[in-house]
């Protein structure tokens, strides 16, 4: 009879701990509205490499994000879900629309008169709210860290969903080139995939975590 209820005893114990642990998962996000934007789609596929278009990899990239985001309680909102169209006009619509605490613009490099490019880029707008300029920050760091490649622009750039959006906290972010051969080997890998969609998790986790000062 012992033996019984010590078994019971532990699996209580388990039990608990292991329904405080999902609850605290769950609640990190809770109440946070994030629009993910996976760049091109549909007869636009943006840089094309090797058979492999921008297109694809942005939009892998963002799901596997969604899934990570949701998870952790966010409220997520794409501008596309699948293989569609969606023009610059509409993309800008939406974001107003959602009012959310994040953008998030998902995209890749290339630069044919430079093969051998290959830093991580991050842009906000100019005169950005504070937030985008936070998040651009911590996109930045994540993505260097998980990538391993070098630090490159990071401040204003004059993209039309950026122009468009000065209001909001919006951030367009292109970890790796396709026109660099050593990164379309990876960009082809669904490994690669998911590091980018954690990274940029985790500068969304320490973007809402008001303890993390950004310098
Ligand atoms: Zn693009």
């Amino acid at each position: 009879m012992l033996g019984k209820k010590v078994v019971m005893f532990f699996v209580i114990i388990l039990l608990g701990v292991s329904l405080l642990a999902s609850a605290q998962k769950g609640k990190l996000l809770n109440g946070k509205i994030i629009v993910l934007d996976p760049g091109h789609g549909g007869s636009e596929s943006g840089t094309t490499a090797e058979g492999i278009t921008e297109k694809k990899v942005n939009l892998e990239v963002a799901l596997r994000l969604e899934k990570l985001l949701v998870g952790s309680g966010a409220t997520v909102y794409l501008t596309r879900k699948d293989d569609r169209y969606v023009s610059l006009e509409e993309r800008v619509r939406l974001f107003h629309k959602y009012n959310p605490d994040l953008i998030l613009s998902l995209h890749h490099n290339a630069k044919p008169y430079d093969p051998a490019a290959n830093e991580v880029s991050v842009y906000r707008p100019s005169f950005p709210t504070k937030e985008a300029k936070r998040f651009s920050k911590l996109v930045m760091q994540e993505l260097v860290k998980a990538t391993g490649n070098p630090r490159g622009a990071l401040g204003p750039a004059n993209y039309y969903i950026l122009a468009n959006s000065k209001s909001l906290p919006v951030v367009l972010a292109e970890p790796y080139y396709f026109t660099f051969l050593e990164h379309l080997k990876l960009l082809k890998k669904p490994e690669t995939w998911q590091l980018e969609a954690d990274a940029y998790y985790k500068a969304i986790i320490l973007f809402f975590d008001e303890s993390v000062e950004v310098k």
